[in-house]
């Protein structure tokens, strides 16, 4: 079959890897100067999550097949992308402390809850903080790189092209098409029925020179992830409230004054980072095909943790393209058929 897969972001990459694989043939089109929340996170994959320390959706399934697909492409672009890096996070006070211990002696948390973790050198890099507590089976994605070595591959081989799709003349010659296009969705009229949504978020990335490298995650007010090139990605904020999806002044000032309250040793700001989040409203994935049109499907609403839910949600669209096995419920588009489809 002739697949088009319109924006090559992670969820773009991941879906058009797997039906290459398949044998199927695959174009790709993505707006080279608009910016993809692919190229911009931190990639972290992180079980446990918010003040509440709730374990993820479905970590259990989502975490087997993002380790399998994201070794697949390493090898087949030969490029590391998955790094193993254990996550320190800080407790505030006592009752955040007896929340997080009620936690470990829940069976289905106990694997990913480290209470004693190895600190490393974070005492020396950075100001004391009430308690620390570790996750375990974290890591980071170099989603940038995937998409961008990706993206080298596809152009060397003639299969993308770099312009913004007009919906109103689809390119023809194409069995199917896909849209893959982060928060932009909210424009395409043929699924703009769905409760796009968009979280604006903002880092910097920040050059500490000579001071010894933390080789683990940490959050405590902002969150602090190692790079390879040395340094870190510091952030992020959110917001919902954007008028456009460029940087700001004042989100700057915002990360910098938490990050000094953190990093004991000097920094500059090397890049000051900005994209929208594809968010939905009841924070789950939208998968599946346009109820009048047969041939249009969608693969979107990564929201905050594309790195952990693509794997398995490019796997989920892949069996309904390959062998017509109805997506889950929860994250099928289905479920807002109720909408009025455009
Ligand atoms: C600051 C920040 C930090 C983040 N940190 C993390 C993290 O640590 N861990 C994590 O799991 N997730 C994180 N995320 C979320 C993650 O980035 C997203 O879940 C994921 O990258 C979304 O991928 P996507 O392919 O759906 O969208 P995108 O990456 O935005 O890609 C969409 C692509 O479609 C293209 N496009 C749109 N419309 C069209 C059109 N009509 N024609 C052609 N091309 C089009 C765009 O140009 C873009 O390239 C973060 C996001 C941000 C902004």
């Amino acid at each position: 079959m002739d697949y088009l897969i319109i924006g090559q972001g992670l969820a773009g990459t991941l879906i058009g890897y797997r039906l290459e694989q398949a044998g199927h043939r695959v174009h790709y089109a993505d707006a080279a100067e608009q910016t993809a929340a692919s190229s911009v996170a931190a990639g972290v994959i992180n079980p446990i999550t918010g003040r509440r320390f709730v374990r993820s959706w479905r970590i259990d399934e989502l975490l087997p097949e993002a380790r399998e697909l994201y070794a697949q492409l390493e090898n087949t672009l030969g490029v590391r992308l998955w790094h193993d890096l254990p996550l320190i996070r800080t407790l505030f006070n006592r009752g955040e402390q007896n929340d997080w211990l009620s936690r470990g002696g829940d069976p289905g948390y106990a694997q990913y809850l480290d209470d004693t973790p190895n600190l490393g050198s974070l005492p020396e890099l950075t100001y004391p903080a009430f308690s620390y507590v570790g996750v375990r089976q974290t890591a980071r994605v170099d989603l940038r790189r995937l998409v961008q070595t990706f993206r080298s591959r596809i152009l060397a081989t003639g299969r993308f092209t770099a312009s913004v799709i007009d919906y109103g003349a689809l390119p023809p010659g194409y069995d199917r098409y896909i849209f893959c296009e982060g928060w932009r969705a909210r424009y395409n009229p043929y699924f703009n029925y769905l409760p796009h949504g968009g979280t604006k978020g903002e880092a910097l990335l920040v050059d500490t020179g000579d001071a010894p490298v933390l080789k683990r995650m940490f959050k405590h007010r902002v969150f602090l992830v190692p790079q390879i090139e040395g340094g870190y990605w510091v952030g992020a904020s959110s917001s919902n409230a954007f008028t456009d999806d460029g940087p700001t002044g004042a989100t700057a000032t915002f990360l910098e004054d938490r990050l000094r309250e953190v990093l004991r040793v000097p920094y500059t700001v090397t890049a000051h980072l900005a994209a929208v989040r594809p968010t939905v409203r009841d924070r789950r994935m939208l998968l599946g095909r346009h109820p009048q049109h047969p041939e249009l499907y969608i693969f979107n609403g990564l929201g905050t943790k594309g790195a952990s839910l693509a794997p398995l949600g490019s796997k989920w669209l892949y069996d309904l393209l390959e062998r017509g096995i109805p997506v889950p419920a929860e994250v099928s588009i289905d479920r807002f058929s109720d909408q009025g489809a455009g």
